[in-house]
C-alpha cells in the first residue's frame, strides 16, 4: 500500500538515487499532476479563452510608465481594492485581489475545506476546483450534467448535505458555455446556509449575468472575477474575491497580501476605467460567435449554446486527429475529451470575427480531410458578415 493510500505519517520517501527524501502529505502524494498544454503556442490561439487581441492602449501607457524606482517596493492593494470595490458597487473590505482566479480558488478552499467536509461541484467544469480541493481534506462530490450540458440544478439541491461545505459554480460553464439562472444560484444559497456559494464569473462579460449585486445580501455568496479573459490580462493575472466583509476577513489570513504584484495593481484601474474598449471587444466576440455557431451548424457539427467566448463541438472519436490537423492549420484549440461526459468534445475559444473566419475555413478543411464533412458540407463554409 503507498503512502498516498493509507494516508500514514511519515518522515521520509525514498528517493529515486535510494536515499532519503522528506514526504509530502499523502494528500499531495495523491494529487494529480495537471499540466495545461502550453507550448508552441505561435499560431491563432483559441484553447485558452484568452483574448485573443490585446489589452486596452490605456493599460499599455500605464505600463510604459512605470518606473524601475516603483519596483523597489512592495506592492500595496488595499488603494486598488478601494478603486475596485467602487467599480462593483462594493465596499473596500468585501473584495480581495487575487493572483488571477487560480489564487481565490486556492484560497477559498483553503479556508473552508477541512476533513469530513464536502465540495459540491457540477461536472464537467473547470479543473482547477478538482486540483485544489484535492489538496485539502474535503472529499469532492461531483455531479455530473445531463448530454444536454445544461446546469443540473436538481441533482445539486439532491447532493446537498450537512457537510457541504463549499458549491463551485463557474457560470458561464466550461468547457460547456451553459450557465444557471439567478434563481438556481439563489436557491443553491438559502437552502445550504452551512455552505459557501462560489461564483465563478471568469465569463461574466459574455453573459452580462451577475450575482455582484447580492455580495453582502446573502450571507454566503462569494463571487470570482478575473482580469485573464475579456480585458486581456491573463500574463498579469489578477482576480478578485468578493463576499460578505466576515467571509472575506478569514479569507485574507490565507491570502498572501503581497500575490499580486505591483504591475498588475498598476494596471487594475485603467483595464476597469476603459469600458468602451471592454464593450468593443465583448461586442466583437459576440458578433463572431453567433457567426462561427452558425458555421458549425451548417457543417452539420452538433454543438452547445454557448454564454462565453468559446464553444464546445463535438467531434467524435476522430478528435485527437482533429485538434492536431487545426494546429497544422495554424489554429490552436482544446482537446476536452478526457473530461467527465465529454468524449470526442472539443472546445474553441471566439476571438474577433476575421480570425473566427479563419478558424471556420480550417475547420472545413480538417473535417473534409477526415471524412467527417457529408455530402451538403463540402464546400467551404458560407460566414455572413
Ligand atoms: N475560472 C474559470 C471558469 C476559468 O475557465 C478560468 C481560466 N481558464 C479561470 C477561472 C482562471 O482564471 P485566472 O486566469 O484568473 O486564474
Amino acid at each position: 500500500m503507498s503512502r498516498a493510500e493509507n494516508g500514514a505519517e511519515t518522515i521520509g520517501a525514498v528517493a529515486p538515487e535510494g536515499g532519503i527524501s522528506p514526504a509530502p502529505r499523502a494528500r499531495v502524494q495523491a494529487m494529480k499532476e495537471y499540466h495545461p498544454p502550453l507550448g508552441s503556442r505561435d499560431a491563432l490561439r483559441l484553447d485558452f479563452n484568452e483574448n485573443t487581441l490585446a489589452c486596452s492602449p490605456r493599460v499599455r501607457e500605464v505600463l510604459a510608465a512605470i518606473s524601475s524606482g516603483s519596483l523597489t517596493r512592495y506592492p500595496e492593494r488595499e488603494p486598488v481594492e478601494a478603486v475596485v470595490a467602487a467599480h462593483l458597487g462594493l465596499a473596500a473590505d468585501q473584495v480581495a485581489l487575487t493572483n488571477g482566479v487560480d489564487e481565490a480558488i486556492h484560497v477559498l478552499f483553503e479556508t473552508f475545506l477541512a476533513s469530513g467536509d464536502e465540495l459540491l461541484l457540477p461536472v464537467p467544469t473547470y479543473t482547477m476546483y478538482e486540483v485544489y480541493a484535492s489538496a485539502t481534506e474535503a472529499r469532492a462530490v461531483a455531479v455530473q450534467a445531463a448530454d444536454d450540458l445544461q446546469f443540473p440544478f436538481e441533482p445539486l439541491l439532491a447532493a446537498l448535505t450537512l457537510r457541504t461545505k463549499v458549491i463551485a459554480i463557474a457560470n458561464p460553464n466550461s468547457p460547456s458555455g451553459s450557465a444557471a439562472t439567478r434563481a438556481q444560484l439563489l436557491e443553491l444559497a438559502q437552502r445550504a446556509p452551512q455552505a459557501v456559494l462560489f461564483v465563478d464569473e471568469a465569463y461574466f462579460h459574455f453573459h452580462g449575468e451577475t450575482l455582484i449585486d447580492l455580495v453582502g445580501v446573502l450571507p454566503n455568496l462569494v463571487v470570482a472575477r478575473t482580469f485573464s479573459k475579456a480585458y486581456g490580462l491573463a500574463g498579469l493575472r489578477l482576480g478578485l474575491l468578493a463576499g460578505p466583509a466576515g467571509l472575506m476577513r478569514w479569507m485574507r489570513r490565507v491570502l498572501s497580501p503581497y500575490s499580486v504584484n505591483s504591475v498588475a495593481l498598476a494596471c487594475m484601474p485603467p483595464a476597469l476605467e476603459d469600458t468602451e474598449y471592454l464593450d468593443r471587444y465583448v461586442g466583437e466576440v459576440l458578433a463572431a460567435r453567433a457567426e462561427f455557431e452558425a458555421a458549425l451548424d451548417q457543417a452539420g457539427l452538433r454543438r452547445w449554446p454557448s454564454r462565453a467566448n468559446f464553444v464546445l463541438v463535438d467531434i467524435g472519436p476522430r478528435h485527437a486527429e482533429f485538434v492536431r490537423l487545426m494546429r497544422a492549420a495554424g489554429v490552436l484549440v482544446r482537446d476536452r475529451s478526457t473530461d467527465p461526459g465529454c468524449d470526442g468534445r472539443v472546445r474553441i475559444t471566439i476571438g474577433t470575427r476575421e480570425q473566427m473566419r479563419q478558424a471556420a475555413a480550417a475547420l472545413h478543411a480538417t473535417i473534409a480531410e477526415l471524412g467527417l464533412a457529408g455530402d451538403d458540407h463540402a464546400s467551404p463554409v458560407a460566414l455572413s458578415s
